[in-house]
């Protein structure tokens, strides 16, 4: 298990020659623990196989965007029926009316919902719209939350893709988009209520991960989410969710029915788009009123509600509803989490496990982390020796000490039970 990686080096080799650092998105070329990026050939429930021949258990599930493993036979089948229909049309479809009115249905607070293409679209895209709605500029975020790659989520404190790279930011952001961009410590309702203090009536939107899972998991403390409800809407700011990991994953509903609180915009992908670039951001009727063509704030794309990327998606809160396989989740990460932290504690390394519902991941630190500041303070370092322990006994983890590990409904006893095996003989 885990021994050759003769294609994979092979094609990161050619990779590199015509694709900037051999991928299309930076924390797959495993610049955060080192060695050869693994190039796959199959997905299929929980486990991965790559050109190499190589089988894996696997924790990234597209980063989150599985929720049903790879290659479910529901989602396949319905996209590829879509494709059959026509792969794109440029006008409406019955499909991405469904879609909408699922979301509707499931989220409490959307009321009304845009479809784009990807997460990033989607929070940039919310983003301007709360600008455009307040009339104001100043968009809040927290340390060690992402957002996607748009130049005002970008600035400082940007999460997982940016702290496994090391860099405080990006070259490219504009003084002006950092200037409009605050950066504040996940968790620190105070620090959030001296902005306001200040600078209360130049926001434009709080917009926060409602449980982070871009620094690893860091679940809200207890009042955060609250206080940033009652703050933003106190001075007549937006308060954006960024359901993009958390929607459909933690709950039908998101982490806003989990912990009752409704924000004023929000923004889902991953898991909505059954594993094809399909996302949205939603909320109030009056908010969303004022995108074109309705209102005057622009947002457009020639993909957006793609057929095919829709069915994939209708398909895939079908099997949410149907399953229902949250509870389950929850208690397959409860278990691992358990006998992760049992196996690290009787090998004597230190270690913290954080859990939220199905959300978890593992810091070499003896924490709490409760930020990014107690993030950055783990072992990033024994986090690669262990991510290449677990990778030589068939366990994929995410690249990153920053990055959450994904469960799927494929996940069970037999996976949760090896995995725990296999972290048990590390040593440091
Ligand atoms: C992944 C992610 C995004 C960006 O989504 P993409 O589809 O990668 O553009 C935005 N916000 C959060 C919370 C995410 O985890």
């Amino acid at each position: 298990m885990g021994g050759d990686v003769g294609r994979s080096e092979e094609l990161f080799e050619r990779a590199r020659r015509v694709i900037p650092g051999g991928v299309s998105s930076p924390v797959r070329a495993f610049g955060g623990v080192g060695g050869t990026p693994r190039f796959i050939a199959e997905g299929r429930g929980a486990y991965l196989t790559d050109v190499d021949g190589v089988t894996y258990l696997d924790y990234v599930q597209s980063w989150g965007a599985l929720l049903f493993g790879h290659a479910r036979a529901e989602i396949v089948e319905a996209a590829a029926a879509a494709a059959r229909r026509g792969t794109s049309f440029g006008a409406s479809t019955e499909l991405e009316v469904e879609l909408a009115e699922r979301i509707v249905e499931a989220v409490p607070s959307v009321e009304m919902v845009r479809l784009v293409s990807s997460g990033t679209e989607a929070v940039m895209s919310a983003v301007r719209l709360a600008r455009g709605a307040t009339g104001r500029d100043l968009v809040v975020k927290f340390e060690g939350c992402y957002h996607g790659h748009a130049d005002a989520l970008l600035a400082k404190g940007a999460g997982s893709g940016v702290a496994t790279l090391g860099i405080p930011g990006s070259p490219g952001v504009t003084e002006g988009a950092a200037r409009d961009t605050v950066t504040l410590p996940y968790n620190d309702l105070e620090a959030v209520r001296a902005l306001f203090a200040e600078r209360g009536s130049e926001v434009a939107a709080v917009v926060v991960e409602p449980i982070a899972a871009n620094m690893g998991v860091v679940p809200p403390a207890p009042g955060f989410l609250e206080g940033l409800r009652e703050l933003t809407r106190a001075h007549g700011a937006l308060l954006l969710f960024d359901e993009v990991i958390t929607g459909f994953r933690v709950a039908s509903g998101g982490a806003q029915a989990v912990y009752g609180i409704e924000p004023d915009l929000t923004t889902l992908g991953k898991v909505m788009g059954g594993g094809f670039p399909c996302a949205a951001f939603g909320g109030r009727r009056e908010v969303m009123e004022r995108l074109a063509p309705l209102g005057p704030v622009y947002q457009a794309g020639t993909l957006s509600g793609n057929p095919v990327a829709v069915a994939a998606g209708i398909a895939a809160l079908n099997l949410a509803r149907e399953l229902d396989p949250y509870p389950a989740l929850a208690r397959t990460a409860e278990e691992l989490a358990t006998g992760l932290a049992e196996a690290f504690g009787r090998s004597g390394i230190e270690a913290t496990v954080n859990r939220e519902r199905s959300l978890l991941s593992g810091f070499f630190t003896p924490g709490p982390v409760r930020n990014y500041a107690g993030a950055r303070a783990a072992d990033h370092e024994r986090f690669a020796r262990f991510f290449h322990h677990m990778l030589k006994r068939g366990v994929y983890l995410p690249p990153s000490g920053y990055e959450m590990w994904t469960l799927s409904t494929e996940h069970g006893a037999a996976e949760v039970e090896r995995t725990v095996e296999a972290a048990a003989t590390f040593r440091g």
